[in-house]
């Protein structure tokens, strides 16, 4: 019997819809530049958006035609008032649907789980700050054994990532074709060499030691979102059934273990600050839950639900945690750290 998931639109499951967004926004991350559809030049000394100069439009003022007045116009109309709308769209979408870009869209993001999945093939953790491993067994019935022989995947799968990002990066800097051409020649300038050699390395070191912590802390895109996100208690939540939590005794965590950002979907909204909203949780409950009438426990939610969520706090959320194990013994794991899980795990 096929394994039950979550259907998206046209009846393809929602986490390939998630794959394909993923995907799709990666390739533009690379190709962008490529195409001028957004790049920096440093040699021109300004933006260049969808083929075309983004200056300041300050040539006028320079050149002594224009006044003070139209040059600050000239500064709100080209730099500031841009920056205002691309910053209110994303609040907006942050506060109605939380990190919805970091899970569905975000290039970091996909490399994060693209690791983090080869990484529990190696050593069944997802992280290597995790102090359990993860059993072997996957929501939908199939098994991970861990193999020492996957760190040949893993280290590889790293320096790959961390020279691409770091190349990528320098194509948003300078222009494209000069990067790709000096580096098929071999014929890359000092500093050329020197910010892809260290990016290169600052990006292993991130992506092998520490992707969940930039996730959480140090990006700034994903810090406001998910304080948008908190300030809105009606915003999309992954929301937990606990009236019939004692239906969790029949299953193994399994929403613990699959989540990316090592969280407890359980958890009230108040501990789930870093949620990217990739809806692994939801489908892990689905599948595990697939034999019981009244379905799954975990699920999106919206509005009043939503809004219940939000309203428990952290020691109303540990005693609801203290009582579901009591009562039902459900292998909630780690659950007395659930409070402070976030700072366990980078
Ligand atoms: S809690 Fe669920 S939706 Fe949020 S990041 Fe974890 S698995 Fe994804
Ligand atoms: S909510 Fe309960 S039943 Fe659903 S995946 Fe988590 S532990 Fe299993």
């Amino acid at each position: 019997m096929p394994v039950k998931t979550h259907q998206g639109l046209w009846g393809l499951p929602v986490q390939q819809w998630r794959r394909l967004t993923q995907v799709g926004f990666f390739l533009l991350f690379v190709f962008a530049p490529i195409f001028d559809l957004f790049r920096l030049d440093l040699n021109l000394k300004h933006f260049i958006i969808f083929g075309m100069d983004w200056t300041l439009g300050l040539n006028d003022f320079v050149a002594g035609k224009d006044t003070a007045g139209q040059a600050a116009k000239a500064i709100f109309l080209h730099a500031i008032l841009p920056l205002i709308l691309v910053g209110a769209a994303v609040i907006y979408v942050a506060w109605k649907w939380g990190r919805i870009y970091c899970g569905w869209l975000c290039p970091h993001f996909s490399i994060v789980e693209t690791i983090n999945q080869t990484l529990r093939r190696a050593i069944g953790k997802q992280s290597l700050w995790d102090k359990e491993t993860l059993p072997m067994r996957n929501p939908d019935g199939s098994e991970i054994k861990p193999d020492t022989i996957w760190w040949f995947g893993v280290i590889p799968l790293v320096i790959i990532c961390a020279i691409t990002w770091a190349t990528v990066l320098l194509t948003y800097l300078l222009p494209p074709a000069e990067v790709y051409g000096n580096l098929r020649h071999g014929t890359l300038t000092r500093n050329q060499s020197v910010f892809l050699i260290a990016g290169s390395i600052a990006f292993f070191v991130e992506f092998m030691f520490a992707r969940h912590l930039f996730c959480r802390y140090a990006c700034a895109l994903g810090l406001f979102q998910s304080l948008a996100w908190m300030a809105n208690d009606k915003a999309m939540v992954i929301g937990f059934k606990r009236e019939r939590a004692k239906d969790c005794s029949t299953c193994y965590s399994a929403c613990d273990h699959v989540c990316p950002m090592r969280l407890n979907p359980r958890n009230v909204k108040r501990l789930m600050f870093a949620c990217v909203q990739c809806g692994q949780c939801t489908d892990a409950c689905t599948q595990t839950q697939s034999d019981n009438p009244q379905g799954n426990l975990l699920e999106w939610v919206n509005q009043a639900h939503a809004e219940s969520e939000a309203a428990l706090n952290g020691s109303t959320a540990r005693i609801i945690q203290i009582k579901l194990e009591k009562n039902n013994s459900i292998p909630i794991n780690n659950a007395k750290n659930n409070g402070n899980r976030d700072i366990q795990n980078p």
